[in-house]
């Protein structure tokens, strides 16, 4: 799928191979029927690398603000999406976030989605996200990421439970003679391993 274009109905499935970060910000717009300004830039741009064009793009976040007139949503958010795509403004072709940049840069307030749960969630917020979104329960696993998080290795922790997610498949690729793996440092890295290690 790397490289291919995607489409809006296609991306609650995709949500499967995505980091925290995204399922976070994915099931926090499915639920709130919004996310605000930088949630929306990280996610995004996710998508966009991940294959979304402007027309999708627009489509998939005109149903997900579902709460919102077409006039509000022409209004108030047409404009970013354009812009995020080079379309508008300056025309800049804006990339998608590095995990650096989203552990560095704007950290989240009250009501936001966006940055990294390693780094920006309770310890107690964090194992329940572990849980509900990404079905980790591992008493190992979420030691680990504890130790990870304490010292401050956040992509660390992030790749802790990659491994553990990919276990089987990871040790078929080692088996078969693969699988010097580099460390993920971004979530569109993320997506691209987790989806050519399940298809
Ligand atoms: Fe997302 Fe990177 Fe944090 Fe993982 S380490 S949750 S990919 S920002």
């Amino acid at each position: 799928l790397a490289g291919d274009a995607i489409t809006a109905s296609q991306i609650d499935a995709l949500s499967a191979h995505f980091p925290l970060c995204m399922r976070h910000l994915h099931t926090s717009l499915r639920r709130e029927k919004h996310l605000k300004h930088f949630g929306r830039l990280q996610y995004g741009l996710f998508l966009k690398t991940l294959g979304l064009s402007i027309d999708e793009a627009i489509l998939f976040w005109r149903q997900a603000f579902s709460t919102f007139t077409d006039e509000q949503f022409n209004k108030e958010y047409r404009y970013n999406i354009r812009h995020s795509y080079g379309l508008q403004g300056a025309g800049r072709n804006y990339k998608a976030y590095s995990c650096q940049q989203i552990l560095m840069d704007h950290p989240p307030g009250t009501g936001d989605a966006h940055g990294c749960p390693y780094r920006h969630f309770s310890a107690d917020n964090l194992n329940m996200a572990l849980g509900t979104l990404m079905g980790v329960d591992d008493r190992s696993v979420l030691a680990g990421v504890k130790q990870d998080v304490t010292a401050k290795k956040f992509h660390l922790a992030c790749n802790r439970v990659f491994e553990h997610m990919h276990e089987k498949e990871l040790k078929r690729e080692k088996d078969a003679g693969g699988g010097v793996r580099e460390t993920i440092i971004h979530p569109n890295e993320y997506f691209d391993k987790s989806w050519s290690l399940k298809n």
